[in-house]
C-alpha cells in the first residue's frame, strides 16, 4: 500500500525486509502457541460453510477473504507446511503453504484487517473449531516480527510506557477525578459525596477505560453516583486503573501480562478485596479470564464486572431505581468479549429492565449477537477503517429494526464504533453505558 505521494508503506517495507531468520522466529512462536490440543484438530474443517454467515465481514462484503474458513485455512496451511508429516513431504497435495513474504502480507491484511476476534464463527462452527484463537495465534507470530499494524501497536506501546493506553499523566487523572467529584456532589446534592482515590482497605477497587477521563467523564460520575447510593466502600487508584488491554488484540502475550499485572499491583498496594472492572468488553475478558493465563497465576482476590456489582445492589435493595425516569425505548448491544466470550449475559438486562420504561432486545442477541465491528483492535488500526465501517452495517440494521432511541452498551470500545455507525448509517440514536442509564434512574433519599 503506497500513499498518494508514492511513499512506501513502512509496514510493507518491513515485510519486504524480512529475512529467513525472522520467519523462523515467527514460526517458532506459532508452533509454541498452537499446542497439541489445537494441532490435533487443525485438519478438521469439513468445508460445510456454516461459519460464512456468522461473520459480519462476510455478510456484508461476500468476499472470499472474509470467510472464517478462509482465514482459518491461512493459518492451518502454514501449520501443515512446517509441523505436519504429510504437509512437509507433499505440500502440494495437502494444501500446505510456506510462510514467506507474500503469506505474511496476506496474514497482516486478512487476520488483522478482516477479523475482530468476535468468536461468532467459533460458536457456529460445525466442528467446534476455535477460529479466533488460531487467528490470534498467527497475530502473535506477526507481533514478534513487529508487524502489528500502526495504531494498534502504538496503543499497546503507550499502555506499557505510560501506564494507560491514552498516555494520561497521573497529575491529570487525579485532577480530573477531583473535578468530577464536584460534579458528583452537585448531582447527588451532597457536599460529602466522594470519588475516593487511593483509599487503603476499601472493599472495591474500580477500574476505568482511559477514554472515560479523556472523552466521557460523566460515565465515571454515573458509577460514583451508584456507589454513593449503595453506601459502598470503594476507591479509584491513582495508578494502575486502566481496565483495557489491547495486547489481547495484538497477540503480544508478554505485553498483555505486563498490563494486567498492573491491576494486581494496585489491588495489593491498596489492600482491596474485589477488583471491579468498568464497562469494557475486552478489558473484562483480559482481566477476568486471560490475565491468569498470561501471568500463569491465580489471582488472590475476586474479580467482578461493575454490572455484577450493580445487579447485586438492585437484588439486595441497596439502590432504588425508578424506570419511569428513562422513558425512551432502549435497546442493548452485547459486547462480544463481555457476553459471548466473557459470560456476563443477564446482569445488563436485569439492570436495564429496572432502569428503563421500555427495554427492547435486538435480534439476534446475547451470545448470538453480532459484533459491532469495533473489536479486535479495529478502532485503532486506521488503515482498515472503511472495512470496519462497512462491516458494521449488520449491527446498524439490527439497531434500526428495534426502533429504539437509545442504545446501551457496557463497553467504551463498542461505544466508539456505535457512535461512528450512528453517524455513517444515520441511525439517530443516543448511545450510553448501562451504568449511565441506571444512574439516571436512581432514587436518592439523601440530601444535605
Ligand atoms: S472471529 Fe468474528 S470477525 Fe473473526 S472470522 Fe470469526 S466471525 Fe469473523
Ligand atoms: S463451520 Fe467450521 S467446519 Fe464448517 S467451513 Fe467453517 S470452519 Fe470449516
Amino acid at each position: 500500500m503506497d500513499d498518494a505521494r508514492g511513499k512506501k508503506d513502512p509496514l510493507e517495507e518491513r515485510i519486504e525486509a524480512l529475512s529467513s531468520d525472522d520467519l523462523r522466529r515467527a514460526l517458532s512462536v506459532f508452533e509454541e502457541k498452537i499446542h497439541s490440543a489445537y494441532a490435533a484438530y487443525l485438519n478438521s474443517c469439513v468445508h460445510c460453510g456454516l461459519c460464512a454467515d456468522s461473520c459480519h465481514y462476510y455478510l456484508v462484503d461476500k468476499d472470499v477473504h472474509s470467510l472464517p474458513a478462509y482465514k482459518l485455512n491461512l493459518v492451518v496451511s502454514v501449520f501443515k507446511r512446517y509441523f505436519d508429516f504429510a504437509g512437509k513431504k507433499f505440500p502440494g497435495w495437502v494444501g500446505a503453504e510456506e510462510l514467506d513474504q507474500a503469506m505474511v502480507k496476506e496474514w497482516v491484511d486478512t487476520l488483522f484487517g478482516r477479523c475482530s476476534l468476535c468468536g461468532r464463527c467459533f460458536l457456529n462452527c460445525s466442528m467446534g473449531l476455535n477460529i479466533p484463537y488460531l487467528i490470534r495465534t498467527a497475530r502473535s507470530a506477526l507481533a514478534v516480527l513487529d508487524l502489528v499494524p500502526p495504531g494498534l501497536d502504538s496503543t499497546v506501546a503507550t499502555a506499557i510506557e505510560k501506564g494507560n493506553n491514552m498516555g494520561i499523566a497521573e497529575k491529570d487523572w487525579i485532577e480530573t477525578v477531583q473535578w468530577l467529584e464536584e460534579e458528583l456532589q452537585k448531582e447527588v446534592n451532597d457536599k460529602d459525596a466522594k470519588l475516593p482515590m487511593d483509599k487503603k482497605g476499601a472493599k472495591l477497587l474500580y477500574t476505568v477505560n482511559p477514554r472515560e477521563p479523556m472523552f466521557f467523564p460523566l460515565s465515571i460520575v454515573a458509577v460514583g453516583k451508584i456507589f454513593c447510593a449503595a453506601s459502598e466502600s470503594w476507591t479509584l487508584p491513582s495508578e494502575g486503573y486502566d481496565v483495557t488491554n489491547y495486547a489481547l488484540y495484538s497477540g503480544d502475550d508478554e505485553s498483555a501480562g505486563i498490563i494486567s499485572e498492573r491491576l494486581i499491583q494496585s489491588m495489593e498496594k491498596l489492600g482491596c478485596q474485589t477488583l471491579v472492572l468498568g464497562e469494557c468488553g475486552h478489558g473484562f475478558n483480559s482481566n477476568r479470564w486471560e490475565g491468569p493465563e498470561w501471568l500463569s497465576k491465580k489471582y488472590p482476590f475476586e474479580v467482578k464486572s461493575i454490572l455484577e456489582v450493580v445487579a447485586d445492589y438492585i437484588r439486595q435493595g441497596r439502590i432504588k431505581l425508578d424506570s419511569s425516569l428513562n422513558q425512551e425505548p432502549i435497546t442493548l448491544h452485547d459486547p462480544c468479549n463481555l457476553v459471548r466470550l466473557g459470560g456476563i449475559v443477564e446482569e445488563q438486562r436485569y439492570i436495564l429492565k429496572h432502569s428503563a420504561a421500555q427495554f427492547v432486545e435486538m435480534y439476534p442477541n446475547r451470545e448470538k449477537n453480532f459484533c459491532c465491528g469495533g473489536g479486535g483492535g479495529q478502532l485503532a488500526m486506521t488503515r482498515f477503517s472503511q472495512r470496519r465501517l462497512d462491516a458494521g452495517k449488520t449491527k446498524a440494521e439490527q439497531i434500526r429494526k428495534t426502533g429504539a432511541k437509545m442504545v446501551a452498551t457496557p463497553c467504551h470500545n463498542c461505544i466508539d464504533q456505535l457512535m461512528e455507525l450512528n453517524k455513517h448509517y444515520k441511525l439517530g440514536v443516543e448511545i450510553k453505558t448501562v451504568c449511565e442509564i441506571a444512574a439516571n434512574a436512581l432514587v436518592l433519599d439523601r440530601g444535605k
